[in-house]
């Protein structure tokens, strides 16, 4: 960070937008930083967050009436873009015939039969509402199953506000820069062990020494929480052998990879094949559609030890709820092989575009892709392997790339440490709005570098 930078214009861009302006004034008397997730907050860039009023295809309308091309897409969720005419369809036809009944229903079959027919270690999976809840639902099932206390996490890796698993946990974490988070005590964190990623030494040190205690290690399938960092070749494989060897359960959270990277996520994508199939995996975002629906998953013998068929214990009362199955059953049937091309094409076009306008401004960067996931770090480094090297971004140059996409009607993830999503919605249109954009976002970020 050098001092004789000049400091960019502080990024206070409310008379951009008054109308979300004055949202968030009244949100922050009533809601805790006036948002209800931190990482819609613009603490990391500045100024306040834009209102959505409404979504369509690949933009949001702002309060204010801006129409802005979304490149968070519900941090990951809208595959197919706002409002798709069929899932739109789906959610009005199942609304009609009633919102939440406690009964079992014919779709939440629907939708397993459909996880399960995409994803091939998957026999068997229990529906949630959130992702947060699939995973400490899944390592749970894993304790209880194995009989054994410890979860091996890596560090960078967000598995959802889960206490057990919020060490050094990325994402929000990571772009507060908060050590840890208060309100988890150390018992539950005890039992949760924290490995540097893609490092399969320091994994099997951690065996060797605390081997037989290890329930599972969790996993993202490729990170994403931290800017995207996928698994280095060999890494999965190792991990598969580690875990098996230690009689230990392989937890593979794919809530973010799911149905994104593939038909079958990243299991499906980097096509290791069964001998590599994980035991447990966990799902939500696309899968939702943009309703609360995720899941856990696996081996037909491990789910067996959930309620009711086992003892582990695990419930919801909006689980499988009938409004979110319809529209993550829409969701996954309309994510075909076109859709995933599409998606594929788009990201490469846009992150193609910024690493030329990055360099052609002389910003120092690293783009890091997992299918057809990818992040751009802010880094003079030549490559980003795990979370040390992830921290390492320059985070003045991030802030005035942000705002000057946003001033120009891109909206970025407000983050240095997120992925960028693209959906098949996002049409020549919308992607050419990004590409006019990109130069100049790249040389505000060149006169913002190292001002933060
Ligand atoms: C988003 C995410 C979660 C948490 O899901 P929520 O629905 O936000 O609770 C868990 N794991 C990964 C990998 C995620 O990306």
């Amino acid at each position: 960070m050098t001092a004789s930078t000049p400091a960019p214009a502080t990024p206070d861009r409310t008379s951009d937008a008054p109308a979300s302006a004055a949202l968030f004034e009244r949100a922050s008397a009533v809601i805790p930083g006036g948002v209800n997730s931190p990482v819609r907050a613009f603490r990391a860039v500045g100024g306040t967050p834009r209102f959505t009023a409404s979504a369509r295809g690949p933009y949001l309308r702002d309060a204010d009436g801006t129409e802005l091309v979304d490149l968070i897409c519900s941090w990951g969720p809208m595959i197919l873009g706002h409002a798709h005419p069929d899932v739109l369809a789906a959610v009005r036809a199942a609304a009609e015939q009633g919102f939440s009944f406690g009964t079992p229903t014919e779709r939440e079959v629907e939708l397993a039969e459909e996880i399960v027919a995409r994803v091939e270690p998957v026999e068997q999976v229990r529906l949630v509402s959130s992702g947060t809840e699939a995973t400490m639902s899944a390592i749970r099932l894993a304790r209880g199953f194995t009989g054994r206390p410890v979860v091996v996490k890596f560090a960078g890796h967000y598995h959802g506000h889960v206490d057990a698993l919020l060490a050094s946990a990325g994402s929000g974490l990571a772009t507060f820069a908060l050590p840890d988070t208060p309100g988890v005590t150390g018992a539950s964190a005890a039992d949760t062990l924290v490995v540097p990623y893609n490092d399969p030494q320091a994994l099997a040190d951690v065996f060797a020494q605390h081997g037989e205690r290890i329930a599972c290690v969790i996993t993202e399938a490729a990170a994403g929480n931290m800017g995207v960092v996928p698994p280095a070749p060999g890494f999965t494989a190792e991990l598969r052998r580690l875990t098996r060897e230690h009689g230990a359960l392989l937890v593979s959270d794919e809530v973010m990879t799911g149905f994104r990277v593939s038909r079958a996520g990243w299991y499906g994508f980097e096509g290791l094949g069964p001998e590599h199939a994980p035991d447990l995996l966990t799902f939500g975002k696309v899968m939702g559609g943009g309703f609360p629906a995720a899941a856990f998953g696996g081996r037909a013998d491990v789910m067996a030890h959930l309620a009711p068929a086992g003892p582990v214990y695990q419930a919801g009362t909006l689980s499988g709820n009938p409004v979110a199955t319809a529209a993550g059953l829409a969701t996954l049937r309309g994510c075909t092989d076109d859709v995933y091309a599409a998606v594929e094409r788009n990201a490469r076009t846009v992150r193609e575009a910024a690493s030329e306008a990055l360099s052609a401004a002389g910003v120092p960067h690293v783009v890091n892709t997992a299918g057809s996931m990818f992040s751009v770090f802010f880094t003079g480094r030549e490559q980003v392997r795990d979370y040390d090297e992830a921290k390492q971004q320059d985070l003045g140059a991030f802030r005035a790339f942000f705002h000057a996409m946003l001033s120009r009607g891109v909206h970025l993830p407000p983050s240095a440490f997120e992925a960028w999503f693209l959906s098949a919605a996002h049409d020549e249109e919308a992607i050419g709005r990004v590409l006019d954009a990109l130069p100049h976002a790249a040389r505000a970020a060149a006169e913002g570098a190292g001002s933060l």
